[in-house]
């Protein structure tokens, strides 16, 4: 199976998890959803894989909710002898709520055994990955790679070499010590569409052990104010690393390391209003965060009406849009409200006021390769 991706942040993908289920508003349009569907109907090795995962509906196929790893791409970054970005799950979340912790283990071993390159997950069921992170232990994951029998998954991995690898006996000369925590190698990120998702998932995040952590705001559909992320009893300055809790003053605490923005793509494609993407530009510049502007989506803005101007030849055109600055439309074009045009992805690229941003964090990982 092919690695590549036109995704920008990333050089390659893994999918050793298939299936998903729709978890908030950023899901309505998924690709992956699509995209397994179309894969199923291929046919052949690769189609058997996503069988199952998706089912027809009037607005075109939907997950059926069944989620499962699949044992055959478990190995694949293995057998990547050049160092990559890989992003995890692109067809799925790894931290889905049917995904068992035994799974996920498995998953977690075969990135610190493929420390040459970078792992990049993303999930928007953060409370999952939160608690998975707190109770990992090497003993866990080495025992959830026993398959039947007791060997091991893992290919060229015996469940003795993963417990010399993960400090279970004394190592031998020739084994590498493969048990760091966080993992080097190993980015988690939340995916957010909006202030309410930011204050549900970015606190999980931050409480998270992880080596870099970032966000991704695609499908941007709203504002969102890392800077001041308030959940009724606490403000965290996601950006800054600060926390405030009520009566007992403010720490600091884990900052994000990138934040990623993009627009929806697709057939139904929501647009994004530039001041959503322009705000976490700033926020970012503001706090040094690497920022990436990653595309405008299907829509871009377009000649703007004059104040009081007359709307009509515009929005006769079905392909023309009003955005507000908060998200809702009530139709009417008002002070702040933005003119967007479907135009398509490839048109209407990815610069932000005429600037290319392709923030990323440094790599921290250090790990030499197999
Ligand atoms: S979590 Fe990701 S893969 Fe799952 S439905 Fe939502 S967008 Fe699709």
């Amino acid at each position: 199976m092919g690695d590549k991706t036109g995704i920008e942040w990333t050089e390659a993908t893994w999918n050793p998890v298939v299936g998903c289920s729709i978890k908030s508003p950023g899901c309505t349009n998924c690709y992956a959803m699509g995209e397994a569907a179309r894969l199923e109907r291929m046919g052949g090795k690769g189609g058997a894989k996503y069988a199952g995962l998706t089912k027809p509906s009037k607005a075109g196929p939907v997950w059926t909710g069944t989620v499962r790893l699949h044992q055959d791409a478990l190995g694949q970054p293995l057998r990547w002898a050049r160092p990559r970005r890989i992003f995890v799950n692109s067809m799925s979340d790894l931290f889905h709520e049917d995904m068992p912790f035994e799974a996920i283990d498995r998953v977690f071993v075969v990135m610190a055994l493929a420390g040459q390159h970078t792992f990049q997950v993303l999930t928007k069921r953060s409370a999952k990955m939160r608690e998975y992170m707190a109770g990992f232990s090497w003993e866990r994951a080495v025992e959830s790679c026993r398959g039947p029998h007791g060997v091991s998954v893992i290919p060229r991995f015996s469940i003795d070499a993963l417990r010399g690898a993960f400090g279970m006996r004394p190592r031998f000369s020739h084994e590498r010590d493969r048990s760091a925590l966080p993992l080097p190698n190993v980015w988690l990120g939340v995916s957010v569409e909006d202030q309410s998702r930011a204050v549900e998932r970015v606190f999980d995040l931050e409480a998270t052990p992880a080596a870099v952590r970032f966000l991704s705001l695609e499908p941007s559909l709203g504002p969102v104010d890392l800077r001041r992320v308030d959940d009724g009893e606490s403000v965290l300055d996601a950006l800054g690393g600060t926390l405030s809790v009520e009566g007992r003053g403010t720490t600091r605490c884990a900052r994000l390391d990138w934040v990623i923005v993009g627009g929806e793509s697709g057939p139904k494609a929501r647009p994004m209003h530039p001041s959503w993407a322009r705000s976490l530009r700033d926020q970012c510049a503001e706090t040094g965060i690497p920022f990436l502007f990653k595309q405008w989506g299907e829509w871009t803005p377009t000649q703007q009406p004059a104040p009081g101007g007359d709307l009509g030849g515009a929005m006769r055109a079905d392909r023309v849009r009003i955005v507000k600055p908060a998200g809702e439309n009530d139709g009417h074009f008002r002070r702040g409200d933005v003119l967007m045009e479907r135009v398509g992805k490839r048109a209407a690229g990815r610069l932000l006021d005429g600037v290319l941003h392709d923030g990323s964090p440094t790599r921290r990982n250090s790990a030499e390769g197999d």
